[in-house]
């Protein structure tokens, strides 16, 4: 007997109720509600794991080692191919004084993210990583790759994704993110980055990431050309691998947090216009609803700047203070170093922020 599908009224009740929704309830949501209602319903299910006042925040740098990649995502303005003029790769020096320039404002958590160089060996990544940890011991943390670098480093130096995990772990890594996600559809990846990998390899990445003992996040970016369903697609696939991690025992909690931001168009080869920041807040909030199993959801200043801390109002509760990224700087995003500022927009949204320090060794946040 075919069931009739549920009404508006229907899905509040199972939201209220912690009931999980369906994909085809998160399309009726994102059609039928309006900004208001479903801005309350993310604040419900946020109140679930963080009391109504509290955010988290963290001073944090991404460094990009190297913008030599041979991916060539369309959507992409940072990259050169290899031999091509611009390309560059950092020296151990070059890093760590842009790591030295972090702790100096304050912060304490690198996220390193680069091209896929065919040109750098393992070793490059693994002596850096290394190194770091010996240089600043606890006073810094560090994302090391992202899953995206992550399997093409694997690939690339002939080692399964466990084995290239546990290369990583033995060098003094701790974390690799979820980063290179974009939109999680094997359509998606046809249409902008073929060269990059299929989703069923992310997810094999990941979870041998995790089985190692590493630590992991979820990512997404909203914006290109993607449908409202492929969206629903990615929060649906990331919401059933948290569930497969969270069923086996000694996971770690799984994915620590899901961080979402815009495709910034400028200068790509994709191009388009950003999507306004009431359609990134609407996509935060069903974010928050449908990831009922990650308690961390990030809104993102890098890419929206001090709207992005709206995102408070639509379930979120963490987010960055960036002071560098070349990625997104080169397709359009600004970097606002006037922290207090920022800080003081989530205050007057009523949020009491507190520094949150990834940087300490029994730590399990991120
Ligand atoms: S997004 Fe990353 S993988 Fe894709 S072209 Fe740019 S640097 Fe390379």
């Amino acid at each position: 007997m075919l069931t009739a599908p549920c009404t508006l009224a229907d899905i509040r009740r199972k939201i209220v109720g912690h009931e999980r929704i369906s994909s085809e309830d998160a399309l009726r949501l994102w059609h039928g509600a309006s900004d208001a209602e479903i801005r309350d319903l993310a604040m419900q299910v946020r109140a679930r794991f963080h009391s109504p006042s509290a955010c988290t925040y963290m001073l944090m740098r991404i460094v990009n080692y190297t913008n030599v990649c041979v991916a060539q995502c369309d959507y992409c303005a940072f990259y050169k191919l290899p031999g091509q003029d611009g390309g560059y790769v950092l020296s151990q020096e070059q890093v760590f004084a842009k790591l030295d320039e972090l702790l100096a404002l304050g912060g304490d958590l690198a996220g390193f993210n680069g091209g896929f160089n065919p040109h750098l060996p393992l070793n490059y990544y693994c002596d850096l990583f290394r190194a770091i940890r010996e240089r600043y011991g606890e006073r810094l943390e560090f994302y090391a790759l992202t899953i995206a670098e992550f399997m093409y480093l694997a690939d690339h130096a002939k080692l399964d994704y466990a084995a290239a995990a546990e290369r990583f772990k033995a060098a003094g890594v701790r974390w690799i993110t979820g980063g290179g996600s974009e939109i999680l559809t094997e359509d998606f990846r046809r249409r902008h980055s073929k060269f990059k990998y299929t989703v069923a390899d992310y997810f094999e990445a990941q979870r041998a990431i995790v089985a190692a003992g590493l630590r992991t996040t979820a990512t997404m970016v909203v914006g290109f050309d993607e449908t409202i369903e492929e969206r629903i697609e990615h929060l649906d696939r990331t919401r059933q691998f948290q569930d497969q991690l969270l069923s086996v025992p000694g996971n770690n909690g799984g994915l620590v947090s899901f961080l979402c931001w815009t495709y910034k168009p400028y200068f790509t080869q994709l191009g388009g216009i950003e999507i306004a920041t009431s359609e990134y807040l609407r996509h935060l909030a069903l974010g928050r609803i449908y990831l009922d199993n990650i308690p961390r959801i990030r809104t993102s200043v890098l890419t929206q700047n001090e709207r992005a801390l709206e995102g408070l109002l639509y379930g979120a509760d963490d987010f960055d203070l960036p002071i560098e990224d070349e990625v997104t700087q080169k397709a359009g995003a600004t970097i606002n170093l006037q922290f207090d500022k920022i800080l003081q927009v989530a205050r007057d949204l009523g949020f009491t922020p507190t520094y949150r320090h990834v940087a300490q060794p029994q730590t399990v946040n991120a």
